[in-house]
């Protein structure tokens, strides 16, 4: 049995295990935030270099459900050919 310091000092690694990695990820997450909004992005948009990200909810759906960028089906012979494929994987027909 454990006890005196030698509990208080398991306890206390314990709860670092615990909590520092939730710490960790919330100051990164924070850290994310102040650079998306610092001022060198507009700065940079400013000067053309890159562009003021404005994403939103609605752009990110919609990338995710276009359907142009899935599996296309070749209109000869009706395989499906991979994502970004430029000619047929079975007869060569170009998908473009
Ligand atoms: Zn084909």
């Amino acid at each position: 049995m454990v006890t005196g310091p030698a509990l208080t000092f398991r306890l206390l690694v314990a709860a670092g295990c615990i909590l520092g990695p939730t710490v960790l990820f919330l100051g990164f997450w924070r850290l994310l935030g102040r650079l998306r909004e610092g001022d060198l992005v507009a700065r940079l948009a400013d000067r053309g270099v890159a562009r003021q990200p404005d994403v939103s909810m609605g752009d990110v759906l919609e990338t995710v459900t276009d359907a142009s960028g899935g599996p296309r089906r070749c209109e000869r012979c009706g395989v499906r050919n991979r994502t970004g494929a430029s000619a047929c994987r079975r007869c060569g027909r170009s998908l473009e």
